[in-house]
């Protein structure tokens, strides 16, 4: 049974995006043809709510090698892909956008340094130029945050689109945290990595799945996961903010002592009272950001419900 397990698994989140499918059949196929590896296509639906599971299925008696993963609900990209590598049986495993964003045509490169020796190839894109400037200016501070702050930096413009090795597959198939960004986790482990260049196309069919909230709390989730400095900031402006406190009220007191107590100061208490209040909402709240996460690791539900799994007949 073991020389029948395919190689390479690509792994392929999806969420209501069935006019996709087919043409990312097509165009994988096309890319992939000059490999000599075997292909399984492991397609995770993420609570789709249109006809994504009926396309996929449809491709199913081709002689696509497929497997399809349907969840219970929508659970999010990151969890989505969770699923598939624990369920990819391949070597090696390419998680991929359905949407054709991730160039395809990449790939053998992907596999060759694989080959020669790395766990992990990122693909990194060449520049942003199909993104709004907004969006190009917020990646590039939320990276500069990010890796000043993260316990391992994440390289910047590697999206999730890379080759794993087995042997870091199974790694990450035993970490178990619940909240899961995936950018963080698979730079998080190491090993030995390489990179190809691709130039991210924009969008082929459907639209964008994130809109600016959800992209807002990825990124804050993302980074209260990855690092404790938010936490420790307070510790500081509370040590700073301390010895400001005592300076003024050692220069109140000796005011006092020498001049007498003038009564004004109003607006200086009052400034005082709504300064400290505000920023001790402020530390609750990121306080706050702490314990939800550490308490929805304690529920310890699982990260995804496979609701049914479709797989190719076994050729024979
Ligand atoms: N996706 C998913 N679950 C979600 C949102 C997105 O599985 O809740 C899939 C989606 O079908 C696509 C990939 O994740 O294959 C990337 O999504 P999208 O193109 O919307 O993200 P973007 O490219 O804009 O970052
Ligand atoms: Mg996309």
């Amino acid at each position: 049974m073991a020389d029948k397990d395919p190689e390479l698994s690509i792994i392929i989140p999806v969420f209501n995006e069935q006019n996709a499918i087919w043409p990312f059949l097509t165009t994988m196929q096309n890319a992939l043809s000059e490999l000599h590896e075997t292909i399984e296509y492991v397609f995770v639906d993420d609570g789709s709510t249109d006809a994504t599971v009926q396309e996929i299925r449809s491709r199913m008696d081709s002689d696509l090698q497929i497997k399809l993963l349907v969840l219970s609900r929508n659970f999010g990209k990151d969890s989505a892909l969770a699923a598939g590598l624990m369920h990819a049986s391949g070597r090696a495993a390419i998680p991929i956008d359905v949407d054709l964003q991730d160039s395809p045509n990449v790939i053998p490169e992907m596999v060759t340094k694989w080959h020669a020796g790395a766990k992990v190839v990122n693909a990194k894109r060449v520049d942003r130029k199909n993104d709004s400037p907004l969006k190009r200016q917020s990646a590039r501070l939320y990276y500069r945050i990010f890796n000043a702050m993260a316990e391992y930096p994440i390289p910047p413009d590697v999206g999730d689109f890379r080759l794993i090795d087995r042997q870091v597959i199974d790694i990450l198939n035993t970490m178990p945290e619940k909240a899961r960004f995936n950018k963080d986790l698979f730079s998080w482990v190491g090993f030995e990595s390489a990179e190809v260049i691709f130039d991210r196309q924009a969008r082929q069919t459907g639209r964008t799945k994130w809109s600016f909230w959800k992209l807002w709390n990825f990124g804050l989730d993302g980074l209260f996961g990855a690092s404790t400095v938010p936490l420790r900031l307070w510790s500081y402006l509370g040590f700073c903010l301390a010895i400001a406190s005592f300076i003024y009220a050692v220069y109140v007191l000796i005011r006092t002592v020498l001049f007498g107590i003038d009564t004004p100061g109003y607006a200086s208490t009052l400034i005082i009272i709504l300064f400290f209040g505000g920023l001790n909402m402020l530390s609750v709240g990121i306080l706050g950001e702490y314990v939800g996460r550490i308490y929805r690791e304690v529920r310890d539900r699982p990260l995804y419900i496979i609701q049914q799994t479709y797989e190719s007949r076994e050729e024979k």
